[in-house]
C-alpha cells in the first residue's frame, strides 16, 4: 500500500467528529488491507508503531526532527520555525517546508506504508554515539521523498502525535465492523481480546483469520502484560463493605498501598515487570526480579502486586515498623534507567502480592477466593536485604470481613471509633497509622475484569479524591519566578474523541525545585511560544488536589477547578491514563 493511501485516511478520519464516522473509515481501510499490512495500520491509524508494552521509544526530539524536516527540503530555518510557531505544529511546518524548499529529489521512490513503519521502527533501536545523526539522516530520507501531506504525518507520526483524534473504542469499534457483525456481542468480543493481550495487532488478526470464536480462545500470555482491573471509590467504609461483599456474605479488606502496580509475569528463569501503563519496568527493578526468583515456585505465573518503597533505614524492620516513602520519591526508580542499583539502595521496595492471574492457565474467570489459593502456592515470602541488592517479596496485610457483624447492622462498620473490635474499621485505621493509603474492598466471589471498574473491587481512601489531569499548556509566571513555568494548564482526557479538555490552571503547591524540574521537562515539549505563553506536545500528568468543581465557561471541558494545588508528578501515567471527563463529571455530580 502507498503511504498516500494513508495519509488520505489520515485526512478523512481528521475531516470528521463524528466517532461513526472514524470507525467506518477504519472499518473499510482494514477490511481492504493487505494481510501482510494488517498489523502495521492498526498501530498507524493511531501514529504508534506498536502495542503499548513494546511501544518503541523513539527518542526523537521536536529539535532532531526539525533538523530532518531541514536537511531534506532544504527550507530555511528561521521560515520553517516561524510557520510551527504559527501553527504550533511541526508537521504543519514540514508540509510548509516541502512545498517551499526548493530541494529537488531526482530520484524520488514513492513512499510505502511499510517502509515509513519499518523506517521509524528502526530509528527506535538505534543507540550510543551518533545516533541522533543516524534519526535525523533516516527521517530526513523519508521526508526527501515525501509530497506535502506525507510529510505532515511522517513528522507528527515520528513525534507521536498524529492529531487525527482515533481513541481505542474506535478502533475497537472498527475491528468489529471490518471481521465481524459489529454487533455488541462482536463489539464486547474484540473489547474483551484486546483487555486480555493488549495488542490490536493480534486482534485484528484473529478477528480477521478466526472470527468471534478465534478472539474467544485468545488468552493470557505469560510475557505480555494484561490491562489492570480498576477500582471504584467507596465514599464510606460501612457502604463500601456492603457494596463489595460477595455471595458468601463476606468481603476481603486489604490495605491500600500508595507505590506503583506491577504485574509479574514469570516463565522458567525468565521475569518480566509491567507498570499498569503496560510499561515494562524489567530492567529499572533487578531486586525485584532477584527477589522473584527466589521466592516463586511456581514455573508459569502471571501475579499481580503494587511496589512500595520504604525508607533505607527502616526496609529491614518489621513489616508495621516500616515507613513508606512518597509515591513521588518511588516513581524516580521508573523514571531512572542508569545508577539503577544505586537508586534500589535509595528507595528500596517490597513487591506486596494481592492477585494471581495465570498459574498454568488463565484464572482470570475464576473468582478471587481461588486465585488467592493459587496466589498462596505460587511463591514463598522473601525478606528485603538492602545488601544482597534484593527487594520484599510479600503478600498484602489483610483480612476476611463478614458483610455485617450478624445483627444486621448496617452501622457496625461506620467508622465512628465505637466499634473498636470491627476487624475492618481497625485494619483501616492501622493502614493508615502505618503511612498507607486506605483500604481497597474485595469481593471474593468476583472474577478478574481486566481494564474496568466494576463495582466489586472499591477503594476507600480519607480524603477527596486528587485528579491525575495533563499539562496542556503554561505561562511563565511574574516576578521572583518569571524564569519559571508557573501556571499550568490541566486537562482531563476525553476518550471518546481521544482528547484533551482543560479543567483549570494550577499556580501552587510546588517548591522552587520541583519547579523548575517541571520547567525544565515542559521546555522540552514546547511546540510554540507565544509572548509568555506555550503550548505543549502534552506528556506530563500531574497529581492535583482542590477545593471543588465548579462549572465554567472558561475552559472547554465546561469545567473549573477550584483552588488546585499540584502534589506530584504521576510518573506511571500516560496523558491517555489521565482522569477522563466522565469521571470530573461524576466527581462534580457527586458534591
Ligand atoms: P489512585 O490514584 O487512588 O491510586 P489509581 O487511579 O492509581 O488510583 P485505582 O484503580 O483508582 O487506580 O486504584 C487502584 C490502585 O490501587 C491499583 O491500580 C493499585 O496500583 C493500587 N493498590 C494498592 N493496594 C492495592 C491492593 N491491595 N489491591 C489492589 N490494588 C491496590
Amino acid at each position: 500500500m502507498q503511504y498516500a493511501g494513508l495519509v488520505a485516511v489520515y485526512d478523512d478520519l481528521a475531516g470528521t467528529d463524528s466517532t461513526n464516522a472514524k470507525r467506518d473509515i477504519l472499518a473499510e481501510t482494514f477490511a481492504d488491507a493487505d494481510p501482510d499490512l494488517l498489523d502495521r495500520l492498526v498501530t498507524l491509524v493511531r501514529g504508534r508503531l506498536g502495542p503499548a508494552y513494546d511501544r518503541p521509544d523513539l527518542g526523537v526530539s521536536s529539535s532532531l526532527t526539525l533538523d530532518a524536516i531541514l536537511t531534506a527540503t532544504g527550507a530555511p530555518e528561521s521560515e520553517v520555525r516561524e510557520q510551527w510557531r504559527a501553527t504550533g505544529d511541526l508537521g504543519d511546518a514540514a508540509a510548509w517546508a516541502v512545498d517551499h524548499g526548493g530541494q529537488q529529489t531526482l530520484f524520488s521512490e514513492p513512499l510505502t506504508v511499510a517502509r515509513v513503519h519499518d523506517t521509524l521502527r528502526e530509528v527506535a533501536t538505534y543507540a550510543g554515539d551518533g545516533s541522533q545523526g543516524r534519526s535525523v539522516d533516516a527521517i530526513a530520507g523519508l521526508l526527501a521523498d515525501a509530497d506535502t501531506s506525507e510529510a505532515r504525518y511522517v513528522v507528527r507520526t515520528a513525534l507521536g502525535h498524529l492529531r487525527v483524534g482515533v481513541g481505542e473504542g474506535t478502533i475497537r469499534d472498527a475491528v468489529a465492523h471490518a471481521f465481524l457483525d459489529g454487533s455488541e456481542e462482536s463489539i464486547r468480543a474484540v473489547e474483551r481480546a484486546y483487555q486480555v493481550t493488549t495488542d490490536f495487532r493480534v486482534v485484528a488478526r484473529t478477528a480477521r483469520e478466526a472470527g468471534r470464536e478465534g478472539l474467544a480462545d485468545l488468552d493470557v500470555e505469560i510475557g505480555r502484560p494484561v490491562q489492570s482491573m480498576l477500582a471504584e471509590k467507596a465514599e464510606r467504609l460501612d457502604a463500601g463493605l456492603a457494596d463489595a461483599a460477595g455471595e458468601s456474605g463476606e468481603s476481603r479488606c486489604e490495605y491500600k498501598y500508595d507505590g506503583i502496580r506491577v504485574q509479574v509475569h514469570v516463565a522458567g528463569d525468565d521475569v518480566w515487570l509491567f507498570t499498569r501503563r503496560l510499561a515494562d519496568v524489567t530492567a529499572q527493578f533487578p531486586d525485584v526480579v532477584r527477589a522473584v526468583r527466589e521466592g516463586v515456585t511456581a514455573d508459569s505465573v502471571l501475579l499481580d502486586g503494587e511496589l512500595v518503597g520504604y525508607t533505607p533505614e527502616s526496609i529491614h524492620a518489621d513489616p508495621s515498623d516500616r515507613v513508606p516513602v512518597a509515591f513521588q520519591r518511588l516513581s524516580q526508580r521508573v523514571k531512572r534507567e542508569s545508577r539503577v542499583a544505586e537508586m534500589a539502595r535509595e528507595v528500596p521496595v517490597v513487591a506486596h502480592l494481592f492477585d494471581c492471574l495465570a498459574a498454568g492457565e488463565t484464572l482470570l474467570d475464576r473468582p478471587l477466593r481461588d486465585r488467592l489459593t493459587h496466589l498462596a502456592e505460587s511463591y514463598e515470602s522473601v525478606a528485603p536485604d538492602l545488601d544482597a541488592g534484593r527487594a520484599g517479596l510479600e503478600p498484602v496485610r489483610s483480612e476476611w470481613v463478614p458483610a455485617d457483624t450478624g445483627d444486621g447492622d448496617p452501622a457496625a462498620h461506620d467508622g465512628d471509633g465505637e466499634h473498636g473490635d470491627d476487624p475492618a474499621e481497625s485494619l483501616y485505621r492501622e493502614a493508615l497509622d502505618a503511612g498507607h493509603e486506605g483500604l481497597m474492598l474485595k469481593n471474593p466471589d468476583a472474577t478478574y475484569e481486566p481494564g474496568r471498574r466494576v463495582g466489586r473491587l472499591l477503594k476507600l481512601k480519607p480524603t477527596m479524591e486528587p485528579l491525575d489531569l495533563v499539562v496542556s499548556r503554561a505561562t511563565y509566571s511574574e516576578g521572583r519566578r518569571s524564569e519559571l513555568l508557573g501556571r499550568l494548564y490541566l486537562a482531563c482526557y476525553d476518550p471518546e474523541t481521544d482528547a484533551l479538555r482543560e479543567v483549570g490552571r494550577v499556580s501552587t503547591g510546588y517548591t522552587d525545585a520541583e519547579l523548575q524540574e517541571l520547567t525544565d521537562r515542559l521546555e522540552e515539549s514546547v511546540v510554540a511560544r507565544d509572548g509568555r505563553d506555550v503550548t505543549l506536545d502534552p506528556d506530563l500528568v500531574l497529581e492535583v488536589e482542590y477545593e471543588e468543581i465548579q462549572s465554567s465557561t472558561t475552559y472547554d471541558s465546561g469545567f473549573a477547578l477550584r483552588f488546585p494545588r499540584f502534589l506530584g508528578i504521576r510518573e506511571d501515567l500516560a496523558p491517555t491514563d489521565a482522569d477522563s471527563l466522565d469521571r470530573v463529571q461524576s466527581l462534580y455530580d457527586s458534591q
